[in-house]
C-alpha cells in the first residue's frame, strides 16, 4: 500500500510538511504559495505601512497562516506561523530588521498565529480523517457488493474460491490464499491470486492458517497468535461449521483495524456462498436420487402392469390349450389364440419402449434413415394396431399429393403406434380418432386428434417428459414413458411435438418432420 492510500502512517515533521493528501496532491505547493503570500504581505505593509498600521499588517499576515491551515495540515501551518510572525516582527516591529520579543503583547500576537494555525490545521486533519474514513468504508461496501455479484453468479467451487482470492487481493493489495480441509482436516490451498506466493510456502503462515482452521480464531499478522507469521488468517465459517481459512499478506503496510473487519466480512461473505453452492449440490443429488427411485417404481409399476399381466394370461391361454386343448371348439380354439397373440403385442410394445428409452437416454439411438411414403407408414400402424383400434372410429385426412420424406421407417411408426394408443387409452369408446396429415411450405404435420378429456393447459408440455403421468379418472394403467419416447424421435429427426386441446373436447397430437430440399418426388 503507497502512501497516498488510506491508512499511511505520518513519518518525520519534515515528512508532515511535505506529505501528500489522501487525494494523492502534495503538501509542498500549498507551503511555497504561503511562503509567497507572505512576501506579498510584506510588500504590501512596506508599501502602504503608514496607512495600515503594525496591527493591521500582523492581521495580514494571518491570511498566509489560514490559507496553509486550510490546504495542508497542523504541521505546515504552524510552520507558516513561524515565519509569518518573524516577518512581520523582522520587518515591521521597531527596530526594523531585527528579531526582538521585547514587547510581551508581540508574544501574544505570536500565539494567536499559532492557536490559528493549530485549530484551522486541526480542523483540516479532522476533516481529512472523516474524508478518509468515507472513501474507505465507501471501498470496502464496494469490495463486499463487488464479490457478493461474483459470488452470486459462480456455479462451481473452484470459481468461487478464485473470485474471494482476486477481490481480496485487490481491494486490500495484498497476496491472498484460500486455504480448504482435505478428508483429513489438513488444509490445502483452494485458491490463491497469483502462482508463487509467499503466504503458500511460508511454513508460519502454513501453521498459523491450519490453527485458525483448528480453533476457529484468527491468527498471524496484527494478532497475538503466530506472530512471526507474514499473514493474517481468518476462518471462513458459517455458524455451524468451519469451511476454511482466507489469508491475506499484505504487498506495504501493515493491516489496520478496518481491513481486518474487511477480511473478516470477505470471508463471511464467502462462507455464505460455499453454503449455498454445497446446498445446490445436495438438491442436485436429492433430485437425481429422488428421479432414479420414481423409475424404480415406475419399472416395477410397468413390469407388473405390462409385462406380467399379459405373461399371466399367456400362460392361462397356453395351458389351456395344452392341458384341455381338446375340450375346446375351432371357434374357442381362435379366441385364445387371439387372446395369446393380443397379450404378446403388449409385451413388445412395453419391451419396445424400455429398449427405445434406454437407446434415447445412452445416446445410442441411431436413425436409420431412408425416402418414405408417411401416407405408407400409417396404413402400415393401422393395420398392425388393428386390433386395439377396434372399438373406435378411425378417420384419416390427407392431401392427395405427400412428398416423402427421409426418415427412419420403424422409430416414425412407433411414433404413431404411441400416439394411437394414448388416444384409444384415453378417450371413450366408440369414439372417433382423427388423424391428418398437413403439409406447410417447409414441413409436414400429423395431427392425432382424440375425443378424450384433453390435457390441462399447465401439463401439455409436461407431459413429455419421462414417467409424467396424469391421474386419469379411469386409472388407466401406463409408465409414463410414450410420450417421452415420441419427442426423443422426433427431435432426432430434427422435428417437434406438441399437444394442444381440441376446441370441442378432447386432444390433439401433433407432430412435424422437416421437409428436406432435395425431396424427390412421390
Ligand atoms: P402413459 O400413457 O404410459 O402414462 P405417456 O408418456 O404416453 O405415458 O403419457 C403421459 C401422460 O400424458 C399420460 O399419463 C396421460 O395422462 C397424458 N396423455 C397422453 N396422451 C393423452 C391423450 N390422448 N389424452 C389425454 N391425456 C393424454
Amino acid at each position: 500500500m503507497d502512501r497516498s492510500k488510506p491508512g499511511s502512517h505520518p513519518g518525520s515533521i519534515w515528512g508532515q510538511l511535505f506529505r501528500t493528501d489522501y487525494t494523492g496532491q502534495s503538501n509542498l505547493w500549498p507551503v511555497v504559495v504561503s511562503l509567497l503570500l507572505i512576501g506579498l504581505v510584506t510588500l504590501t505593509g512596506k508599501l502602504y505601512g503608514d496607512y495600515l498600521g503594525i496591527t493591521s499588517i500582523g492581521m495580514l499576515f494571518l491570511l498566509p497562516v489560514i490559507f496553509a491551515a486550510v490546504r495542508t495540515g497542523i504541521y505546515p501551518a504552524i510552520f507558516i506561523a513561524l515565519i509569518s510572525f518573524v516577518c512581520w516582527d523582522i520587518f515591521f516591529i521597531p527596530p526594523v530588521l531585527l528579531l526582538t520579543a521585547s514587547d510581551p503583547r508581540h508574544l501574544i500576537t505570536f500565539l494567536v498565529f499559532l492557536l490559528v494555525a493549530y485549530t484551522a490545521g486541526n480542523m483540516t486533519e479532522l476533516l481529512r480523517s472523516r474524508a478518509r474514513e468515507a472513501l474507505q468504508r465507501e471501498s470496502q461496501t464496494r469490495a463486499l457488493y463487488e464479490l457478493a455479484r461474483e459470488l452470486s453468479a459462480a456455479a462451481e467451487m473452484s470459481g468461487l474460491g478464485q473470485h474471494v482470492v482476486n477481490q481480496t487481493a485487490a481491494t486490500l493489495d495484498a497476496e491472498a490464499v484460500l486455504f480448504q480441509p482435505d478428508d483429513t482436516g489438513k488444509l490445502q490451498i483452494a485458491a490463491a491470486n497469483r502462482s508463487l506466493l509467499d503466504l503458500a510456502s511460508s511454513p508460519n503462515d502454513l501453521l498459523a492458517a491450519q490453527w485458525t482452521f483448528e480453533n476457529n480464531q484468527p491468527s498471524g499478522l496484527s494478532t497475538t497468535m503466530f506472530t512471526g507469521a507474514r499473514g493474517y488468517h481468518v476462518p471462513v465459517q458459517t455458524e455451524k461449521k468451519i469451511l476454511g481459512v482466507l489469508s491475506v499478506k499484505p504487498l506495504h503496510d501493515a493491516l489496520e483495524e478496518q481491513q481486518r473487519s474487511l477480511v473478516a466480512a470477505l470471508a463471511g461473505l464467502s462462507a455464505l456462498a460455499m453454503v449455498r453452492l454445497e446446498l445446490a449440490e445436495e438438491a442436485q443429488e436429492i433430485k437425481s436420487l429422488e428421479a432414479s427411485e420414481r423409475l424404480q417404481a415406475a419399472l416395477f409399476n410397468s413390469i407388473s402392469h405390462d409385462l406380467k399381466t399379459p405373461l399371466t394370461s399367456i400362460l392361462g391361454s397356453v395351458s389351456s390349450l395344452v392341458d384341455e386343448g381338446s375340450l375346446y371348439d375351432v371357434e374357442q380354439k381362435a379366441t385364445l389364440l387371439s387372446g395369446i397373440k393380443h397379450s404378446a403385442e403388449r409385451m413388445n410394445r412395453f419391451v419396445n419402449n424400455l429398449l427405445d428409452m434406454a437407446r434415447l437416454e445412452s445416446g445410442y439411438m441411431k436413425l436409420n434413415r431412408e425416402w418414405s411414403d408417411l401416407q405408407d407408414i400409417i396404413g402400415v400402424t393401422l393395420r398392425e394396431n388393428q386390433d386395439i383400434l377396434r372399438e373406435h372410429t378411425i378417420r384419416i385426412e390427407m392431401p392427395d399429393q405427400i412428398p416423402l420424406i427421409k426418415l427412419d421407417y420403424a422409430l416414425i411408426e412407433q411414433v404413431l403406434t404411441n400416439l394411437l394408443h394414448n388416444a384409444v387409452k384415453y378417450s371413450p369408446l366408440g369414439s372417433e380418432i382423427l388423424i391428418s396429415v398437413t403439409r406447410q411450405a417447409e414441413v409436414i404435420t400429423v395431427t392425432i386428434a382424440d375425443q378424450g378429456e384433453g390435457i390441462p393447459v399447465g401439463d401439455q408440455e409436461a407431459i413429455f417428459d419421462k414417467f409424467y403421468r396424469l391421474q386419469s379418472p379411469h386409472n388407466v394403467s401406463g409408465t409414463g414413458l410414450g410420450l417421452s419416447i415420441c419427442r426423443g424421435i422426433i427431435e432426432a429427426h430434427e422435428g417437434r411435438i406438441w399437444a394442444v386441446n381440441r376446441a370441442g373436447g378432447g386432444s390433439l397430437f401433433n407432430f412435424s418432420l422437416p421437409l428436406e430440399a432435395s425431396t424427390p418426388q412421390s
